[in-house]
């Protein structure tokens, strides 16, 4: 009898984002990612979220490393935040880790981190992982689906993929080898991404969107030309800059994230721009705006990025004008549809022509549609399938698709985060579950509680009502030092404001005053009257809630 393997789940099995799963061979403990997610709309303030290593924490002492599939934020995003807890091997290609590199260094970790290179098709051994690499295509260069050769037989992961068979790189989903490792070997699980398992048909090829904004050049001979897209889509980058050279334009890069990935996969040989026809951004005065091509951060609509800046009229290094050519070659990611939307509208009032995927073939998806999702299955013929990587609805429709290619249904485990299976000579069954929570972070003061948020959303809805509390108490009998006051904001406004904050003074004033007389002096009895009494007045007077902040000055502190 082999002994069992374990998958846990830690992230991406529910959401797009914050990809994160632990395999367990021999007591040891390897990751598949550590990623990041961005907030929705409705998560005021936040700026990340991240998955919940409480169960690594507990488990530190056990874990070997993290296998870094790509370069994206949403796989390596979060090992900045868990090298600050553990050191950690990085296994992955050159480019990937290069990318974690850079953010893992922004967070002053780099020497928790040892970096192990892997390239396409090695096969090397961390601990107790024997682990094989093969090459796929996607959004990023050089990503990976990943064999682990367990006591229990493959577990293949498919990492982010699509069957990209015109790659800008030439570099091929190697279908061949891992169909060689299912007939030989045999895959006894599968986890496969399944974001476009909706998705009918095949994705366009990379190199299909390189003619579109070829022909957008072309067609805007004389006018200052600006492409926003992903830093780290490095093959998109080369096209946007191929079409620019074509046209005789020199390329300037705009945004941190674009400058740094341009420089790295430049050095690395993975883009090519002549250095004639590259600028800092902060060097182009000589240069004619027709003749230019700015390609920019901020696709997905980032409030701080330098799109959205341009869209609000203050980026410092480029004002958006009149016959301005404004290219977004992306797709918003589900939750920052609006902000995409609102940075469009931006740019538009300022008087550019704003081209993006609603308009214009200007973008192709870097995962697997539903026919590309078959071809895998038929090669991988998988003995038990668990899909990953989307929203409930993608897992569910690419539990559906693996049905009509053959896996059994009870073969198939639709896990959510926190989930873990386990791989025994029987099969795979459900395991325990773990802590898996949305852990938020807000970059000026580290991770939120979830109470904060509500809180946020209360005040952002209805606002706040405070009542300022001066006590005299030295006295034999306590007395109010002047009339509370009362502050409030996004309550309501005008004549009609003033006239309640006073009614509410008075309300809260004689409440306070009968509270002392009751003997009442520590700040915790009193913040409770003032609580009441203004929570009922606000909610009698005005039929809204907005939060009630009692601040009470001069009282006893101690127990009530
Ligand atoms: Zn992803
Ligand atoms: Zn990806």
């Amino acid at each position: 009898m082999a002994a069992p393997v374990r998958i846990v789940f830690l992230g991406g099995l529910g959401e797009i984002g914050r990809n994160c799963a632990a395999i367990e061979v021999d007591d040891r403990i390897m990751l598949i990612d550590c990623g990041l997610m961005f907030p929705d709309d409705d998560m005021a303030g936040v700026d990340l979220v991240l998955p919940d290593f409480s169960w690594l924490r507990e488990n530190a002492h056990r874990v070997e490393g993290v296998v870094a599939t790509h370069g994206h934020e949403d796989h390596i995003g979060a090992l900045g935040h868990l090298l600050s807890e553990m050191p950690l091997k990085i296994i992955g290609s050159p480019l990937t880790i290069g990318l974690a590199r850079n953010r893992i260094e922004e967070r002053g970790v780099i020497k928790q981190a040892e970096f192990i290179e892997v390239n396409d098709n090695d096969r090397i051994q961390v601990g107790p992982f024997d682990m094989e690499f093969f090459p796929v295509t996607h959004s990023v260069p050089h990503g990976f689906a990943t064999a682990f050769h367990t006591p229990q037989g493959v577990i293949l992961h498919s990492g982010d993929f699509k069957l990209d068979m015109t790659p800008v790189d030439g570099r091929l989903t190697d279908l061949a080898s891992i169909g060689h490792m299912a007939k030989d070997d045999g895959v006894r699980l599968f986890l496969c991404d399944s974001t476009n398992a909706e998705e009918a048909g095949f994705s366009a090829s990379e190199t299909s969107i390189g003619q579109s904004i070829h022909d957008l050049f072309s067609a805007r001979v004389g006018r200052r030309i600006v492409v926003a897209c992903f830093a780290s889509h490095i093959h998109r980058v080369q096209q946007i800059a191929d079409a620019a050279v074509a046209h005789g334009r020199t390329v300037a890069t705009l945004g941190l994230s674009m400058n740094k990935n341009v420089n790295l996969a430049r050095q690395m040989g993975l883009l090519n721009i002549p250095d004639a026809h590259l600028r800092n951004i902060d060097n182009v005065d000589d240069i004619a705006p027709e003749n230019l091509c700015i390609i920019s951060t901020g696709s997905q609509g980032e409030p701080m990025s330098a799109l959205a800046r341009m869209a609000t009229g203050d980026n410092k290094w480029l004002t958006i004008r009149e016959d301005d050519a404004v290219i977004l070659s992306s797709h918003p990611i589900p939750g920052n549809e609006s902000s995409v939307s609102r940075v469009i509208d931006g740019l538009i009032r300022k008087g550019a022509e704003v081209i993006h995927s609603g308009t214009y073939n200007v973008h192709a998806t870097g995962h697997a549609k539903s026919e590309e999702l078959r071809v895998m299955h038929s090669i991988v013929q998988p003995e038990w399938f668990v899909p990953v990587h989307g929203e409930f609805r993608h897992m569910t429709a690419h539990a559906h698709l693996a049905t009509q290619m053959g896996t059994k249904a009870d073969r198939i485990i639709i896990c959510q985060d926190g989930d873990s299976v386990v791989l025994t000579d029987k099969g795979l069954e459900r395991g325990d579950t773990i802590p898996a929570d949305y852990i938020y972070v807000d970059g000026s003061v580290g991770d939120l509680d979830a109470s904060v948020l509500v809180e946020r959303r209360a005040l952002g809805t209805d606002g706040f009502v405070s009542a300022i509390i001066t006590l005299d108490i030295e006295g034999p009998h306590g007395v109010l030092a002047r009339p509370p006051e009362i502050v409030s904001r996004g309550w309501v406004d005008g004549a009609e404001g003033d006239e309640l904050r006073k009614a509410a003074s008075e309300s809260v004033r004689d409440a306070v005053e009968s509270a002392l007389g009751d003997g009442q002096r520590t700040r915790q009895q009193i913040e409770k009257v003032v609580r009441r009494t203004l929570g009922r007045f606000v909610s009698h007077r005005t039929r809204l809630r907005p939060m009630i902040v009692p601040v009470v000055l001069g009282a006893h502190e101690g127990a009530d």
